[in-house]
């Protein structure tokens, strides 16, 4: 059986480190917000080049906040990729903003940055570009726009920590950034986590204030703010795996490379396309089929983990319905949605299993 993710080559690699740090954590008698936070924003902002960082509690929250310290709201509309998770919508939803989806390429799944500029109305106030399952989003064309339209850029960074775009990191390319450390995505933490990274001091100022009930000072509150702060066993736990995290995209890049070759011209399966100028720090390795049903039943049946991500594009969930968009009015999302199909991608999947997975692909193809 190879299951989709496991944790367990990760864990091992950090075990050592973390034992005693969960032995001083306890004795600190500190439990939220305080050193090892400070410590862990300090060396995160340094990891994706920025000058600060807000740890928060989860990446839903990393990109509301990062919405409120803007003073987006009522009546603003945000650019958002059609083809995301549904947290990037929601977080705009959230503050009261309205979403407008733009549609990704078809060969990398980030937003096509030549569609955006047709979505631009006077009531447009940001973009979030979507690092979607790995892939850096074609930054250079992003921020022309946002500059051109004076709008902010705010990236969603949950997926692709340490993806570059003509060698810039991602969080580093926004007037201000999420990112999520929920233990699935390639910087997780041992239970829900986000973050928050600006250049901007004033902003930096505004998300701490926000996280933490709008309160700079304990009791007097500046804004009317939120409970979204990150604890500090999570934070010592994010700097220990921090330190691991360029070995650990490198290891999925040996398994994307690999899947890449054991792939090539199989069936009618489309692999994954890295556009000019960017890399992928492969969170997912997400192929399409048009038989996807019928082969992820069929790796099932012969014990491969898989997943879809997602079945349902944002502007079709029910949660959405009051947007009266419908099938047909997205369809490069919605064409991803009905065949993309996640292959098993973490560090310590091994190189005879990645040989299995792709010869079982082959012997579905044979047959089918
Ligand atoms: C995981 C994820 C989020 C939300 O992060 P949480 O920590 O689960 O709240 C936001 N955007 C994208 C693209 C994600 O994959």
């Amino acid at each position: 059986m190879i299951p989709f993710l496991s944790f367990a080559k990760m864990n091992a690699d950090i075990k050592a480190e973390i034992l005693p740090n969960i032995d001083q954590f306890i004795d600190k008698e500190w439990y939220v917000l305080g050193e090892q936070v400070k410590h862990f924003e300090n060396e995160y902002a340094s990891y994706c080049t920025t000058q600060y960082c807000s740890g928060v509690a989860n990446g839903l929250d990393a990109i509301i906040i990062a919405l409120k310290a803007l003073n987006i709201g009522k009546g603003d509309e945000v650019i958002v990729p059609s083809n995301t998770y549904i947290a990037t919508w929601l977080a705009v939803s959230f503050v009261g903003a309205k979403p407008i989806p733009v549609e990704p390429r078809l060969a990398t799944y980030n937003i096509n940055p030549d569609l955006i500029e047709a979505a631009i109305t006077p009531q447009t106030k940001a973009i979030i570009p979507v690092h979607l399952y790995g892939q850096c989003c074609e930054m250079d064309a992003i921020m022309q726009i946002a500059k051109k339209h004076s709008l902010y850029v705010i990236e969603d960074n949950a997926q692709s920590q340490g993806a570059t775009f003509n060698g810039k990191v991602t969080g580093s390319f926004g007037h201000i950034n999420a990112t999520s450390f929920y233990p699935g995505k390639n910087l997780g933490a041992f239970g829900d986590a986000g973050a928050i990274t600006t250049n901007d001091k004033e902003l930096w100022t505004k998300t701490n204030t926000i996280r933490n009930y709008g309160s700079q000072k304990k009791y007097y509150n500046d804004l009317r703010g939120m409970n979204s702060r990150l604890d500090e066993l999570q934070a010592g736990l994010l700097s220990i795996k921090l330190k691991h995290l360029n070995h650990w995209n490198q290891q999925r890049n040996q398994i994307a490379e690999q899947y890449l070759t054991e792939l090539k011209n199989v069936g009618d399966i489309i692999l994954p396309g890295i556009a000019q100028g960017a890399t992928s720090v492969f969170h997912l390795f997400v192929i399409r089929t048009e038989k996807r049903d019928a082969l992820q039943q069929y790796l099932t049946e012969n014990g491969v983990g898989t997943l879809i991500h997602y079945p349902v594009p944002p502007h079709l969930q029910k949660a959405y319905a009051d947007l009266n968009l419908k099938q047909g009015d997205f369809p490069i999302a919605e064409e991803i949605a009905g065949t993309c199909l996640s292959l098993p991608m973490y560090p310590g999947l091994k190189k005879e299993e990645i040989y299995y997975i792709a010869s079982t692909i082959q012997a579905f193809f044979r047959h089918a």
